[in-house]
Parts: C-alpha cells; structure tokens; sequence
C-alpha cells in the first residue's frame, strides 16, 4: 500500500485530505508541523508527503530543505500546498524540490490525481 504522510498545521485540512486519501485507498500519515513532519517521515517512510507551507516551528520551506540534506529523505516525492496568490511560494517550493504543487482549495480529485502520479501508480 501507498503511504502517504500529511503534513499541516490546521486540524481540518488534516481530517479532509486524509478521509480522501484513505477512501483512494493510500495508508496515511499526520504531523502538526514541519518538525513533526520530519520526524514522521523517519518513522514512517512515506512514498509521497503533502507538505503545507505556513507552519509553526518549522515552516514547508524549512522541511524541504532539511529533506534534500538527508539521504534517507530526499527521495520522498512532495506535494506542497500553497495558498492562493501565492505564485512566488510555489515557484520557491519547485526550486526546493518540490515535485508538484496544489493551490489550497484544491479538489480531493485533483489530490488524488496528484498523488497516484507521484507515487507512479
Ligand atoms: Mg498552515
């Protein structure tokens, strides 16, 4: 099975997405920030990580950073969430090395799609 890890700082965007990804049929994963989340990632090893960019303590930014300087990480593929209007947030997240980006409100189909492209399914 797929394991995908969420990684976001609100409570709801959490139980959203990760009720769709389990209804795909993805094993999912939560953190509460960008420390939580590289933690989890560890623990977890997760095909692909959806990865919010406000967050406290460690922000998406931060995380994908941390990401590319381990080995055990850099090869996880990461969806970021960006807010809207926030181009210049996806353009940094691409050149971090994000894989792909969504624009929050995104659709749990457009979720879903991005997921399974990632993960090569
Ligand atoms: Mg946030």
């Amino acid at each position: 099975m797929i394991k995908v890890l969420v990684v976001d700082d609100s409570d709801v965007l959490r139980r959203i997405t990760k009720f769709n990804l389990k209804r795909a049929g993805f094993e999912v994963y939560e953190a509460v920030d960008g420390l939580d989340g590289l933690k989890k990632m560890k623990e977890t090893k997760p095909q692909v990580v959806i990865l919010d960019v406000m967050m406290p303590n460690l922000d998406g930014f931060g995380v994908l950073a941390k990401m590319h300087e381990d080995l055990e990480l850099s090869g996880i593929k990461v969806i970021m969430l960006t807010a809207k209007g926030g181009d210049d947030d996806a353009e940094h997240a691409v050149k971090l090395g994000a894989n792909m980006f969504l624009t929050k409100p995104f659709s749990p189909k457009n979720l879903v799609e991005a997921v399974n492209e990632l993960a090569g399914k």
